[in-house]
């Protein structure tokens, strides 16, 4: 009596939540990086999740480079944990080796890199995962979008189980389509291992949604036992530790060097000797490559006086002897393989334990989605990660968590999360893929951001927590804390205006050690502005400054407010010149063919990336500043 009190209670329980109907609020596809934090977005923010992908084994896998961060795209890592997401504290929790990256250069370019356990990493996101309840994980392989009247309404997978829900965030990586080529030999894969994405690519041509192909590539993995270090330059990294999330109680862990070997005549011999039998060179790949991580054989040509290259030897975790080769990789066949890694310093023993490859897949050209992530064609259908035409685990993350905030925005009524790139690399990011077409895989640089020294990693916080504790996804303790700090900041920059530093012989012994002396008594502000100093010596200068105890993070964040002043008030300017352009909005229904005075090419680019202020359509490849004043003469007497 009992039991079946309870199996029809747990009935209705499931058949109201929908579960047995398989109804959910929103499905993410694939587990990668993008997934990840899309589905915890969402799952954080009250909505029951599908995350539905290949291999639930291969969750937030890395399966190139185990390693996260670097330039740039550590400021992408922080500006994910600002906003609620999870990278940070993954990679926090399973490093081997974290390193600040031209910590001697401005500070525009210094970056933390985290070498890291890779299965650790994929545990560690697995149980975040997992120990959601609004989460429920599925291994297959989504083959079908269902949309009724052009909103999206679920999908299916390959065993015919149909799912409902009211959004749909792709991030299937180099999966679709995709296809493995060693050598002259090819198989269907979307990444070693895994089986690749068949159908979903057909599916969304159906919806009226253009794919293209794009290609990437990995190195070898080599048995640690094999390798003899003795003949490389070991690699530490950072005794004092800088952390990715700003979560407190990180774990301090036993950290592990990198090595450095070097190619040489020998290598570069027998890549030229054999290009003939790689699949790029006979065109079997018609997908374009990463630009900026070149495979070695495109190094060697491309920089054929180059006598050698550097190769990165490094652990891929603890529990395992595979052993990553940075720099090294290549498409070519794998007994070529042999010989190249056999050709360099301390790997004349190497023994392969998996072979390099290059892939080749599927990607959504992303003009075809708005700064929401959201598809212009279908509504409550987005878009994230490597499928938008990027490489890079960060990138995939930083798209994947707009993407899942704007599933539930969508969801909500609210309105979409668009993130200017002014305020970080995520919207520099999402504004240069859905503005321009991007022809090869799109990485982050900090060089594709016009206000560098305004998107640092180290005020991250500053940029963009808030928005992310009104999303609800920064609790009332972090920002309390972030609050904290801020004000730390405020009050200590101010105060060191008023220290006076005298410029007496006790100050000048200790200013000699550091190359520098004072002639006049000025403010430690003023001190500080000076290459050679920084807060510590300011601390040893003045018996006040030292006694206040401030964390690390703070007082650097203050050297950089002072020292950089005159160059961050310069791109605040800039900022604000452009936000003059940004408050043009273009209706959405303006009919380009009708205006007259621009080009017909102008208007076909106008007409398919579809800007939504003059701003965004003045940084569209090939629109002249003739262009814009046309429209912006248009825009402003109402004419269209
Ligand atoms: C061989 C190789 C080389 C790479 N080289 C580099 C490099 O040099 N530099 C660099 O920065 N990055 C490189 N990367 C890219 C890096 O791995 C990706 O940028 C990053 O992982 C992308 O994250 P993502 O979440 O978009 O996709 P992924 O991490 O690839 O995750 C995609 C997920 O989607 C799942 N999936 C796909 N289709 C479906 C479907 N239809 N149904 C269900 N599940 C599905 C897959 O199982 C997978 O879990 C490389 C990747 C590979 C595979």
């Amino acid at each position: 009596m009992f039991h079946s009190y309870l199996a029809c209670l747990f009935y209705n329980v499931f058949m109201y939540s929908g579960y047995l109907h398989n109804q959910y609020d929103v499905i993410v596809v694939g587990g990668g990086h993008a997934g990840c934090e899309a589905v915890l977005a969402c799952a954080k923010l009250g909505l029951k999740v599908l995350l539905a992908t290949l291999n639930v084994e291969n969750i937030a896998l890395q399966p190139c480079n185990p390693a996260v961060g670097g330039p740039a795209k550590s400021t992408l890592v922080r500006e994910i944990d600002a906003l609620g997401g999870v990278m940070g504290e993954v990679t926090d929790a399973t490093y081997l080796q974290l390193k600040t990256l031209n910590s001697s250069k401005g500070p525009a370019v210094r970056a933390l890199r985290a070498q890291s356990d890779k299965a650790e990493y994929s545990r560690y996101m697995r149980n975040l995962l997992e120990n959601n309840e609004n989460v429920f994980i599925k291994q297959c392989c989504i083959t079908e979008l269902k949309v009724e009247n052009g909103e999206i309404v679920g999908a299916v997978d390959e065993f015919g189980a149909e799912y409902s829900a009211r959004a749909v965030v792709l991030t299937t990586g180099t999966s679709l389509e995709g296809r493995i080529f060693v050598g002259l030999r090819s198989f269907s894969a979307g990444r070693l291992g895994e089986k690749a994405a068949i159908g979903l690519s057909d599916s969304l041509h159906k919806l009226g949604i253009e794919t293209k192909k794009l290609k990437t590539g990995t190195p070898a993995r080599v048995d640690k036992r094999t390798i003899d270090y003795a003949k490389m330059i070991i690699q530490p990294g950072d005794e004092e530790l800088n952390f990715f999330s700003f979560k407190p109680n990180r774990p301090i862990r036993k950290t592990y060097p990198c090595y450095l070997t070097k190619t040489n005549e020998e290598t570069h011999k027998i890549i030229r000797e054999n290009l003939d039998k790689s699949p790029m060179y006979q065109g079997l790949i018609q997908g374009v490559g990463p630009r900026y991580c070149p495979s070695i054989e495109d190094k060697v040509v491309r920089f054929a006086s180059n006598p050698s290259h550097h190769i990165f030897i490094e652990p891929e975790g603890l529990g395992t002897y595979e052993t990553y080769i940075q720099g090294f990789s290549t498409s070519l066949p794998y007994d070529v393989q042999v010989r190249m890694i056999r050709s360099l310093p301390g790997l004349e023993k190497a023994h392969i334990i998996k072979p390099a490859y290059a892939v080749e897949y599927d990607y959504v050209p992303a003009i075809q989605t708005t700064h929401s992530l959201m598809s212009k064609k279908i509504k409550g259908l987005f878009f994230g990660g490597q499928i938008n035409g990027t490489s890079g685990y960060e990138e995939a993350a930083a798209q994947g968590l707009i993407a899942g905030i704007n599933a539930f925005n969508y969801i909500n009524g609210s309105e979409m999360l668009e993130l200017s790139r002014s305020s970080s690399y995520t919207g520099t990011l999402i504004d240069d893929l859905v503005t321009k077409d991007i022809q090869d895989p799109y990485r982050m640089l900090t060089s594709r951001s016009e206000y560098r020294l305004l998107l640092r990693q180290d005020n991250a916080d500053e940029r963009l927590t808030p928005i992310g504790h009104k999303l609800g996804l920064i609790d009332d303790e972090q920002f309390f804390r972030f609050e904290e700090k801020q004000r730390l900041i405020k009050e200590e920059t101010k105060r060191l205006e008023t220290v006076k530093i005298p410029a007496n012989e006790e100050t000048n012994k200790i200013l000699a050690k550091y190359g520098e002396h004072l002639e006049r008594g000025m403010r430690a502000s003023e001190l500080l502005k000076r290459p050679n100093i920084d807060y510590k010596i300011i601390q040893e200068l003045d018996s006040q400054t030292k006694a206040i105890q401030i964390p690390r993070d703070v007082y650097e964040q203050i050297e950089v407010i002072i020292k950089y002043e005159g160059y961050i008030k310069r791109q605040e300017d800039q900022v604000n010149n452009a936000g003059k352009l940004e408050k043009f909005k273009i209706p959405d229904d303006i009919d380009y063919s009708k205006i007259n005075h621009i080009s017909s090419e102008t208007k076909d680019k106008l007409s398919k990336i579809r800007p939504k202020d003059l701003a965004q359509a003045s940084r569209i490849g090939g629109i002249k500043p003739a262009d814009i004043s046309v429209l912006m003469v248009l825009l402003d007497k109402h004419r269209i």
